[in-house]
């Protein structure tokens, strides 16, 4: 038999906001323990949470990037569990009422577009942190770092709509960019402000009704959500296969292990008690501010591929690089805004340089330089490779190197006549061999001219020479 997976992502991002969600603490990362606290965050007795005006913002333009129902009423609930890092015994989160619902994200799949459906997004707080570390009372020791309680996260529920592990890929990567271009969250998976849980199930080929679902937790990059969904799917058809039934659960990957091992199965599943948050008033949202955020939506990643493929002639897969950064795009237009001649070769430049471009170390006039230089023959590519290196370590602009260098290579054919006709004399045996049919002695040739010039020489030039002379 035949199997299919399906798969459904709930992704947590961190919105780039300066301040927590009810709070008016910092919630910049990498603070010392404890030091981004207060009563309202820590949950101390009496305190009132105030909503972040600017943390509604962001989940809005979200959800209008991402084609969603902006809900004009929703409303905050609070979901109670126990754990040390969570001082409240609940966190504020929406739950019946979110602030979006049914939005889509198209992704490249099998070649084509797929559309994948967003059930919901809603917004809510993180909870802090434990760090297990030194010893209390001859045991291991656990610390509790509550800097993270109440920073704000958006949950974006997608619909069941993947099929493989690279189709999960692709949509958490262009969800990814999208909010990245959005500015909203700086997508920082290392430092958690991009998170995903990602639901799998396996059914047989043809079949309508989705197998029972695994919830797999603890993927810190888009890599290993593959990897474990990958996993996940064989080890689940492997139990159906073995006659045996995939359990409701939750499971953890172990990326060291390249397993995913049960976490906690339905029937230890919290029963969270959610009720609406009383010290919360329902937030609504007037149309006019939808309609104003409506208008600070930039060209989104897909959008801005399309263009780039269409306007600068591009291959999809070039596209798909530059557009990857929104930074990296507009330099690249930049670039072949002021040398318009070779949008292709300015593309793999701006990729080859990606890291130095991100870094602002490189000026779009270096890339067009480098690369009109190139193709109108008065360097060669070693030497413009060499030259963007040395503007690199020296800050001076491109052409001053170039000339300074003396790198500018002879393109003039008369110019070559002599060097070619000297190594033609130098090599009776191989110009006889040539004619007779040896063509393949042509690289020789030009070997030999390239040496006999120092490299100055631009070899698409000797190559004419020399088959002009040779013919
Ligand atoms: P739960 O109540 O367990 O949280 P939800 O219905 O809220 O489940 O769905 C959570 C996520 O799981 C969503 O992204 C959804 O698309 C996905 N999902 C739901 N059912 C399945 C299934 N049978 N197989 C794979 N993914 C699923
Ligand atoms: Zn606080
Ligand atoms: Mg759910």
């Amino acid at each position: 038999m035949e199997f299919e997976a399906v798969i459904g992502l709930e992704v947590h991002a961190q919105l780039k906001t300066e301040s927590k969600i009810f709070c008016a603490c910092s919630a910049k990362f990498g603070a010392d323990p404890n030091e981004n606290t207060c009563p309202v965050c820590t949950g101390m007795p009496g305190v009132l949470p105030v909503l972040n005006r600017k943390a509604v913002e962001y989940t809005i333009r979200t959800a209008l990037a991402t084609s969603c129902e902006v809900q004009r009423k929703s409303v905050f609930a609070r979901k109670n569990y126990f754990y040390p890092d969570l001082p409240k015994a609940y966190q504020i989160s929406q739950y019946e009422l979110p602030i979006a619902l049914g939005g889509h994200i198209d992704i490249e799949a099998d070649g084509g577009t797929k559309r994948i459906g967003i059930t919901r997004i809603h917004m809510e707080e993180d909870a802090g942190k434990l760090v297990h570390e030194g010893e209390f009372a001859g045991a291991q020791a656990s610390l509790a770092d509550l800097n993270r309680c109440s920073v704000p996260l958006m949950e974006i529920v997608s619909e069941p709509d993947m099929r493989t592990p690279e189709e999960a890929g692709a949509y958490l990567r262009r969800l990814h960019d999208v909010l990245v271009y959005l500015e909203v969250c700086d997508g920082n998976m290392e430092e958690g402000s991009f998170r995903c849980d990602a639901n799998v199930s396996v059914r047989p080929k043809g079949q309508k009704e989705f197998g029972t679902k695994a919830e797999l937790k603890n993927m810190n990059s888009f890599r290993n959500v593959e990897k474990a969904l990958e996993y996940e799917i064989r080890r689940q058809v492997e139990t159906i296969e073995d006659g045996g039934r995939v359990v409701q659960e939750t499971r953890l990957w172990d990326a060291n292990a390249g397993v995913t091992v049960s976490m906690r199965r339905k029937e230890e599943a919290h029963d969270y008690r959610y009720f609406p948050d009383p010290d919360l008033l329902p937030l609504v949202v007037e149309d006019s501010w939808v309609e104003e955020l409506r208008g600070t939506i930039p060209e989104l990643p897909g959008e801005k591929v399309a263009r780039l493929e269409r306007e600068y002639g591009l291959p999809k897969y070039d596209a798909g690089i530059l557009a990857s950064s929104r930074a990296l795009a507009d330099f690249f237009e930049a670039s072949a805004a002021i040398f318009k001649g070779a949008p292709k070769t300015t593309a793999n430049e701006c990729v080859h340089w990606k890291d130095a471009i991100l870094a602002g170390k490189l000026t779009p006039e270096t890339i067009a330089h480098a690369v009109e230089d190139r193709e109108n023959g008065t360097i060669s590519a070693t030497a413009s490779k060499k030259l963007v290196e040395a503007v690199l370590d020296t800050g001076k602009p491109f052409r001053r190197l170039r000339d300074e260098k003396g790198l500018t290579q002879v393109s003039d054919a008369s110019a070559l006549d002599a060097v070619v006709d000297k190594v033609l004399a130098a090599s009776p045996k191989e110009v006889e061999s040539y004619r007779g049919g040896k063509t393949g002695l042509l690289s020789f040739f030009v070997g030999q001219v390239m040496k006999e010039s120092r490299g100055k020489a631009n070899p698409k030039i000797v190559q004419e020479v020399l088959k002009k002379k040779l013919g």
